[in-house]
This record gives C-alpha cells, sequence and structure tokens, in this order.
C-alpha cells in the first residue's frame, strides 16, 4: 500500500513520487492551500493540496483528524522559512496528487496534543492515548529494552523457558489471585507471583542459564506506582557465585542502557551493604544522585543532659542522627515548619534543627525505623528541591541484606527476600539462635533512589530449606549451587522514558484501583459460569 513511513520521508527523497498511509494530525487551512500533518508511528510529514487539483483538493476539504489516508505525490523542498528542524521530515513536503481516504474517523474525544488529559480519559479511551507520539516512543522504548536483555542473555547462553501461569497457592509473601478449577470442585489455581520456584527446578533439572521475560501477579492493594499484573527479567543461573552473578548483571545492564538509550553507566557500580546504607542514608535504596548524608549521633547522645536525644539513644531500638544542609541557612521559618508534617507521614513527631553559619542541621531521634524513615525521606525531598542533585545515572548494588525481618504483629521472624535465600557462608548457626544477626546472599540492584532488581544465591541443600515440600524434593536430587535476579522491566523503562508512572509505559495497564477502564475489567459474570466453577456468591458480595 505504501512505499514509506511518513515519519521517514526526507530530503534525500527530493523530486520522488512517493506513497505513504497515516492518520490526520491536523489539518490547517490557509485560504486556498491545505496542509495535512500525515501521522504514522516513525513521524509526521507534511501533506500539501493545492487547488490546482481539484479531486484531492475537494477530499482535502472533508478531512478531519484521525481519518486514516492513503497519500500519493512528490516530495518537495519546504519554502524557505518554514523548515522544521525538529522533524526528520521537516526539510521537505509532499505535493498530494491522489487522496484516498481509506477510513473516516469520529471526532477523537479529545486532542492527541493535549497534555492536560486525565489518567482516566487517557485510559477510557487508551486506543487514541496510544496513537499520541510520546506513548509509541514510550512503547517504542520498550521493546529496545527488552530486546537488548534478550540479545545479551542470548549471547551469555541464558535460554528462555516459559513457565506455568496456572500455579499451585504458595505462602511466597504476597496475597495471590486464584482461579477456580472447573474440573475439580472447590480447588483453586494461583497465578504465580514470580516464576521463583519454576526457575530453581529449573537449574536442578541441568539446564544452567534460564531467563523469562514474564508478567508475574500480586493482588497486593496499590501503592502509588503498582500493578497487579507487572512484569519482570527472569533470571537464574548455576555454578555461578555472588559475586560472578553480580559482575554479569551489570554488565547486562550496562549493554541495556548503551543500547536502547545511548548511555554509558558506571563500570563497575558501586557496592554497599545494607548495613552502610541505613547508616549513611536511612534507606536501603539511596538515591546517590543526592549528596547528603546522616551524621550518626546515636552514641555521644548517650552522655548529655538533653532528655529527648538522650533518651531515644538509650532505647534498643533508637537512633540519634542529623542531616546537615549545606547553604540552608537560608531557609525561612515557613519552609522549615513545613516539613514537620512532611516528617510526620513517617511517624516522626516533631523536627528539632539548629542553624549554624550559612547551613542548617535537622536533628531525627527515636526509634530507629521512624528516624531512617523520616530524615530518609527529608534527605531526599531537600536534596531533590534544593538542587543538589546531579543529573546523572547513580546505579549502586545494596548487599549484605538480613536474613530475616521481624513481623511485630504475627510475633515471628519473616524471611527478607524469600525463604530460598542462602545465608552467609558461616551464618548457617545463626538462622536459628538469632535469627536477627544472620546476613543473606541477597543482592539488590538500585538506580536513582528505586529498586530496579534484587536477587540471591539460593539454599541448595535441602536441610536448609523449609516448608515447600516440591523444592525440597527437587533438592534432594543433586541441585547445583545456584542464584539468580529479577528487574522490573515496567519501572526500568519508565525510569528510561523519564515517565512519571508505569502505566505510561504499560500498553493496557489498570488504574490504581485495580481496574482497566478500556475493556471494564474486573466485571460482575453469568450465574451459569459460576455454577459451573462450583462457586456461590456471599449475599452481601452479589450485592454490590
Ligand atoms: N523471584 C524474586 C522476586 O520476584 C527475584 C529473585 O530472587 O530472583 O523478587
Amino acid at each position: 500500500m505504501r512505499s514509506h513511513y511518513c515519519g521517514h520521508v526526507n530530503a534525500g527523497h527530493l523530486k520522488q513520487t512517493v506513497t505513504v498511509c497515516g492518520w490526520v494530525h491536523r489539518r490547517r487551512d490557509h485560504g486556498g492551500v491545505i496542509f495535512v500533518d500525515l501521522r504514522d508511528r516513525e513521524g509526521l510529514v507534511q501533506v500539501v493540496c493545492d487547488p490546482d487539483r481539484e479531486d484531492t483538493f475537494a477530499k482535502a476539504e472533508t478531512l478531519r483528524n484521525e481519518f486514516v489516508l492513503r497519500v500519493t505525490g512528490v516530495v518537495r523542498p519546504r519554502p524557505q522559512g518554514t523548515v522544521n528542524p525538529n522533524l526528520a521530515s521537516g526539510e521537505i513536503e509532499v505535493l498530494a496528487h491522489q487522496i484516498e481516504i481509506l477510513n473516516p474517523s469520529l471526532t477523537p474525544p479529545f486532542q492527541l496534543d493535549d497534555g492536560n488529559l486525565s489518567e482516566t480519559v487517557r485510559l477510557t479511551h487508551r486506543v487514541i492515548d496510544l496513537r499520541r507520539p510520546q506513548m509509541q516512543e514510550n512503547l517504542m522504548l520498550r521493546y529496545r529494552t527488552s530486546m537488548a536483555v534478550r540479545r545479551y542473555l542470548d549471547a551469555a547462553g541464558f535460554i528462555d523457558i516459559e513457565t506455568p501461569m496456572l500455579y499451585k497457592s504458595t505462602p511466597e509473601g504476597a496475597r495471590e489471585f486464584l482461579v477456580p478449577s472447573r474440573v475439580h470442585a472447590g480447588h483453586f489455581y494461583a497465578l504465580p507471583q514470580s516464576p521463583q520456584l519454576f526457575k530453581q527446578m529449573l537449574m536442578i533439572a541441568g539446564f544452567d542459564r534460564y531467563y523469562q521475560i514474564t508478567r508475574c501477579f500480586r493482588d497486593e492493594d496499590l501503592r502509588a506506582d503498582r500493578q497487579p499484573e507487572f512484569t519482570q527479567i527472569d533470571i537464574e543461573t548455576s555454578f555461578l557465585t555472588e559475586i560472578e552473578i553480580r559482575a554479569m548483571m551489570e554488565d547486562m545492564l550496562r549493554a541495556v542502557f548503551r543500547e536502547a538509550l545511548g548511555v554509558e553507566l558506571a563500570n563497575p557500580f558501586p557496592v554497599m551493604s545494607y548495613a552502610d546504607a541505613m547508616a549513611r542514608y536511612g534507606v536501603d535504596k539511596p538515591d546517590l544522585r543526592v549528596p547528603l548524608e546522616f551524621t550518626e549521633l546515636t552514641d555521644l547522645m548517650k552522655t548529655v543532659d538533653f532528655k529527648v536525644f538522650r533518651g531515644a539513644a538509650e532505647l534498643t531500638d533508637g537512633r540519634v542522627v542529623a542531616l546537615c544542609i549545606p547553604g540552608g541557612g537560608s531557609l525561612t521559618r515557613k519552609e522549615i515548619d513545613d516539613f514537620t508534617p512532611f516528617v510526620a507521614i513517617y511517624g516522626a513527631k516533631g523536627l528539632a534543627y539548629i542553624k549554624v553559619n550559612d547551613d542548617i542541621i535537622f536533628f531525627g531521634a527515636g526509634r530507629a525505623k521512624v528516624v531512617n524513615d523520616s530524615l530518609g525521606a527529608l534527605r531526599a525531598k531537600i536534596g531533590h528541591e534544593r538542587g543538589f542533585t546531579v543529573k546523572e545515572w547513580k546505579p549502586l548494588w545494596v548487599v549484605d541484606f538480613p536474613m530475616f525481618e521481624y513481623e511485630e504483629e504475627a510475633k515471628r521472624w519473616v524471611a527478607r527476600h524469600h525463604p530460598f535465600t542462602a545465608p552467609k557462608d558461616g551464618h548457617e548457626d545463626l538462622l536459628s539462635a538469632q535469627p536477627g544477626e544472620a546476613v543473606a546472599k541477597a543482592y539488590d540492584l538500585v538506580l536513582n533512589g528505586w529498586e530496579l532488581g534484587g536477587g540471591s544465591v539460593r539454599i541448595h541443600r535441602a536441610e536448609v530449606q523449609a516448608k515447600f515440600g516440591f523444592l525440597l524434593d527437587a533438592l534432594q536430587y543433586g541441585a547445583p549451587p545456584h542464584g539468580g535476579i529479577a528487574f522490573g522491566l515496567d519501572r526500568m523503562v519508565a525510569m528510561m522514558a523519564g515517565a512519571e508512572s508505569i502505566r505510561d509505559v504499560i500498553a493496557f495497564p489498570k488504574t490504581q484501583r485495580a481496574q482497566d477502564l478500556l475493556t471494564l475489567a474486573p466485571s460482575a459474570v453469568e450465574e451459569k459460569q459460576l455454577r459451573d466453577l462450583h462457586i456461590r456468591l456471599r449475599q452481601s458480595d452479589a450485592k454490590s
């Protein structure tokens, strides 16, 4: 149907006859001459219709936005002064000889270049929204990213193996989506939270290096930027140590950023222990673009008279830190007061400070968790708002995570990464004796303050692995040492695209309330379908 993509026609085609197909992006009637910006996925080209050709001109007069056209014409230079340097086709225009309307369009629900659309409108009319050049670019970037991942892993000997979507309910951590079985009344499959157990079993089965770019499902209350289904780059290898796995994975990320974005990431990535990250930044995913750090005061404050600090320092889980903001002496009283409700979000009861010459020093005192969360967030906020940030990509490995964290409500220790993570060599005995002290062979890849991926070396000896029957069985038949990682593809691409939300790099995402506004899922179903599945709704649920 066509000879060129609209966005590809350029000065190299001058005097040639081309045929392009696409959508009317804009139509301008310049009294006598009609200009049409024709759009396809590669970009725009300007089509000119002049009144000399009566047929084409008459057709051009009927065109409206989003009509689908096929245009044949001759490429000629744009008149002087009308060249558009922002377009690949900006030096030329196509003088239309023939216009064919392949399909008209209703008036679209919004202008494609409207920058102030609500997300509800965009998701309800997602097909039109996806036509916007920015969305086309985002999804192409996503494709380039996953292709770069595949090329790297393929060259490194990884093979893509699919794992089931209908899976068994396992206590892996998050709440699962359940799928009722028709054939087995009263029984359910679960959608996988990740292919974790399958990839480990593939290692035991001898495949050595596995990857999959795959969907994972977690039925959690959606925090700000989560999706009930999301995509992971899931990887597992045998016979590599933690250090070898990390070296390979950062090499992959460098290749991906280079190929998909033209960005060269650091080589090697810096490595920081979890303890160090918490001590210096109060978070396990520090944004290293912000150079500000905590100063530890806990020990010092144990001997002072000031009760608020001393009391906090003497708590078993207490902490006192200072955060010095160079040049912060110029902060006004109002600006400082506004930080108080901000740190209150993280449980801080107040925010102490002193001004010293040009600088201001904030203090956090109380339970370590509250101090870390509140001053950690304040550090990032002030760092970004007051221009301390460096405009760079700042990757970081955070390593040596604790094996367990204590769940106050259930009064028990639970695996911090997941229950398949191996302890550091020599920490095996701590697992039951002093669970709070045991360190894991777990690592997170952090980029600009986001956890982009996380993984671990796994337990490969059955004596250490608890609970999961079928994995336990497999482990007894000669399991190789193995480990892996999973990266969040949605987040990775959103960061690369500079998008505000991962929803902008997912073709058909769900809202924060887990709804698909385009297809209107989830929805009620016929009584007959429920009957087939041996399900009766509770009275209260059925009504709502
Ligand atoms: N399955 C883990 C996760 O989803 C990643 C890994 O340990 O490889 O977080």
